[in-house]
């Protein structure tokens, strides 16, 4: 789905990622694992064109991608949930779920309001449709971000860190329903520091350090028999 070859991005004169080459399939869930400032956010906002890569190329579907032709219809099929939620403050939760499939897919309202329902329910948040964001929970607001980000029928999901600014109690929902996702077959790929969740859900772990990869392989390889120093010396500190 996602092939990235030789992917740099500098900040001005700083090099926050570098020759970065990865493959994502259809219906793998990848987790990004590693240190703060290791470049994991921004390789994200790289496969949804919310950065411009420097250097590099990255195919989509068998296409290359170019930052300025393509990041709209790219942001359509690839969703993203971000550590802070993000809701819209002055919508409802149905109406922050409805409001993107309406005015950017077109969708008729009761069909988008059907849509919002089926997925509010899906994330067990039925009863809030009517709720304003500032009424929920941090972790019930994060259920409605997914709710929202499948409201448009992506065809892959990118987690920046989704359960980071929870409290520890409300993490475990928002993790039930990714993995939900998971088992569905979506296509994922989460920046998490929830290790646990990387060894179960993931097909496979990114490590990353100092914009590169380091290291990446089966969950089991990864956090069983890490080869590199580096990957080693980071899960002995967070496992
Ligand atoms: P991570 O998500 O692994 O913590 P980031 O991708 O957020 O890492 O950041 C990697 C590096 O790039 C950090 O040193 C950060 O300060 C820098 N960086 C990120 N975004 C910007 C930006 N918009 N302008 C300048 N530097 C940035
Ligand atoms: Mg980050």
């Amino acid at each position: 789905m996602f092939s990235v070859f030789n992917l740099a991005k500098k900040f001005g004169d700083v090099e926050v990622l570098k020759n970065i080459t990865m493959h994502i399939a259809q219906g793998e869930v990848v987790c990004i694992i590693g240190p703060s400032g290791s470049g994991k956010s921004t390789f994200l906002r790289c496969l949804n064109l919310l950065e411009v890569p420097t250097d590099g190329k990255i195919y989509y579907n068998g296409n290359v991608l170019d930052a300025e032709l393509d990041s709209r219809k790219l942001r359509r099929e690839v969703g993203m949930v971000f550590q802070r939620f993000n809701l819209f403050p002055m919508f409802s939760v149905l109406k922050n779920i409805t409001y993107a499939p309406m005015h950017i897919n077109k969708m008729k309202k009761s069909d988008a309001e059907a849509l919002a329902m089926d997925l509010l329910g899906k994330v067990g948040l039925a009863d809030k449709a009517q709720a304003y964001p500032s009424t929920l929970s941090g972790g019930q607001q994060q259920r409605v971000a997914i709710a929202r980000a499948l409201a448009m029928k992506p065809k892959m999901l990118l987690f920046d860190e989704p359960t980071s600014a929870l409290d520890p109690e409300l993490v475990g929902d928002v993790l039930a329903v990714m993995r939900k996702l998971a088992t569905e077959g979506m296509t994922m790929v989460v920046v998490t520091h929830e290790m646990g969740f990387a060894k179960e859900v993931s097909d496979r772990v990114i490590f990353m350090d100092k914009g590169y990869i380091v290291e990446e392989g089966p969950p089991e390889k990864m956090f069983n028999h890490p080869e590199n120093g580096r990957t080693k010396e980071f899960l002995s500190r967070v496992l």
